[in-house]
């Protein structure tokens, strides 16, 4: 650690600085606040530039080749203005056409480089490169969420990481080979940290891994303890006790990466008692038996239709969100056009749709039937034009309706309006509520709080809605 003298004379520490760069999905983004709050607490700062720093940490992804793409041109960047790098994250074990690192193919001068969820030997890395101060007041740097520690989200909302890895075998899809087979997170930890976001003010829980509905599955549903009490490991004990711990703090609880597993129908009256979002992320990929038998989709013989369905009329407000992939190898136009009067049945409220590309090392290369690229973005195209008609229907139906919405951004105390979220909504994925200027002068709104607002237009993905 450097030294400068203050103006009094007196000698005070410097402490070393480093950029970080977080790319990827919010499973990286909660490795890369892991990585921060160790950082942190050992009395590293942060730099908003790569000159200013003396060493960059780049958080990578490798899930599809764009993907891959940005992070070596970050990586590349990072090396032009700083040179010193380290590299962690899925990209960073992924192998390269030589058969070595991909990474250190790429950019052999990089000084380290880990897979995902390495906080550990990402913090060897640091400490060999950039030794850790020794400054017993810097040491003491409080926490931003006590035992959840820093957070790359806004204060208002946080992502909950329950499990790491997956036991699946999607055929598209590398992830398990990046980071292995299913590990649930202890259930007393996660429950640990929910509470700490809670107090720390976080309003939204956003609940991830790569399989929320097998969470468990690797410990037999091993019974913990929160609170002095017993919970098993398993979803629908988690999402209960979620529910409880955020009824104090008029928190909301969204679940994500949840599969359409006969277990979850235990979770959906939880949504209709209001303990935890009647919002479902399921990625369903597809909706044709053989499809998703040639993707090895997990639930795949499940009849999904019925399903949904059924959730439906158990909690009539459940919104549904899912990602699919059009041009799958070997997917015909009846199977193609049996997805598309899926989305119209389920009445899916938002769907993402990718056109299917290939992915280096993935087992779908090797099935027959790879259709051209100009075949698969046409029928992406096609996609989202039958997924949007049904979103946009459904957000029409809303118009005239009163909702809680949790803000986002209120200029002027919310005078001149703002925007945020429904229950319908998670951040960054699904759209927005647009909110008016408040007829009520003395109405005012803030970042992080809810307000009551009522429905009055539509637009796009978005609705525009009056505070009241
Ligand atoms: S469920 Fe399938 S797509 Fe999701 S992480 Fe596991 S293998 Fe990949």
């Amino acid at each position: 650690m450097s030294e400068v003298a203050s103006p009094d004379k007196t000698i005070e520490p410097i402490a070393p600085k480093i950029g970080f760069v977080s790319l990827g999905c919010p499973k990286a983004l909660t490795d890369s606040e892991l990585i921060l709050t160790q950082l942190s607490a050992e009395g590293y700062q942060t730099s908003k530039t790569f000159e200013g720093a003396d060493l960059v940490i780049v958080n990578t992804c490798g899930f599809i080749d764009d993907a891959v793409k940005e992070s070596l041109d970050t990586i590349g960047e990072a090396l032009a203005e700083n040179g010193r790098v380290i590299v962690t994250g899925c990209l960073g074990a992924k192998a390269g056409e030589q058969g070595g690192n991909l990474v250190r193919e790429m950019h052999p001068s990089v000084l380290a480089v880990t897979g995902p969820h390495a906080t550990q030997e990402v913090m060897d890395a640091v400490h060999a490169n950039l030794p850790k101060p020794h400054d017993p007041f810097i040491d003491l740097v409080p926490q931003a969420f006590g035992v959840a520690g820093l957070k790359l989200t806004p204060r208002h909302y946080a992502y909950l990481k329950i499990s790491e890895g997956c036991n699946h075998r999607c055929t598209f899809c590398i992830i398990p080979s990046m980071r292995g087979d299913l590990v649930s997170r202890p259930v007393g930890d996660v429950l640990s940290e929910a509470k700490a976001l809670f107090e720390g003010g976080v309003k939204e829980l956003l609940v991830i891994s790569q399989d929320t509905s097998a969470y468990g599955v690797d410990v037999k549903y091993r019974t913990g303890f929160w609170d002095g009490k017993p919970v098993k490991t398993r979803m629908l004990e988690l999402v209960r006790t979620l529910g409880e711990i955020a009824a104090p703090y008029g928190a909301w609880v969204r679940l994500h990466y949840v599969y359409p597993y006969p277990s979850v129908d235990e979770i959906i009256p939880l949504m209709a008692e209001g303990k935890v979002l009647p919002y479902l992320d399921v990625p369903l990929q597809h909706s044709h038996p053989d499809v998703l038998r040639r993707m090895k989709r997990p639930a795949s013989g499940e009849k999904n239709l019925e399903r949904l369905a059924r959730w439906r009329e158990v909690c009539p407000e459940l919104v549904i969100r899912s990602t699919f992939i059009a041009g799958f190898p070997g997917e015909t136009e009846e199977e193609f056009e049996h997805l598309l009067d899926f989305i119209r049945e389920a009445e899916i409220d938002r769907a993402g749709c990718f056109a299917y590309s290939p992915v280096a090392g993935a087992v779908a290369n090797d099935i027959p039937g790879m259709l051209p690229e100009a075949e698969r973005e046409a029928r992406r195209a096609r996609f989202m034009e039958v997924a949007e008609a049904v979103s946009i229907a459904k957000l029409q139906r809303r118009i005239g309706a009163t909702m809680q919405v949790l803000v986002d951004s209120a200029p002027a105390m919310g005078r001149k309006g703002g925007v945020g979220r429904s229950y319908a909504d998670a951040p960054e994925i699904d759209g927005t509520v647009r909110l008016l200027p408040p007829e009520k002068i003395s109405k005012t709104m803030k970042v992080g709080e809810f307000t009551r607002a009522r429905i009055v237009g539509a637009e796009g993905h978005d609705l525009i809605a009056l505070p009241i």
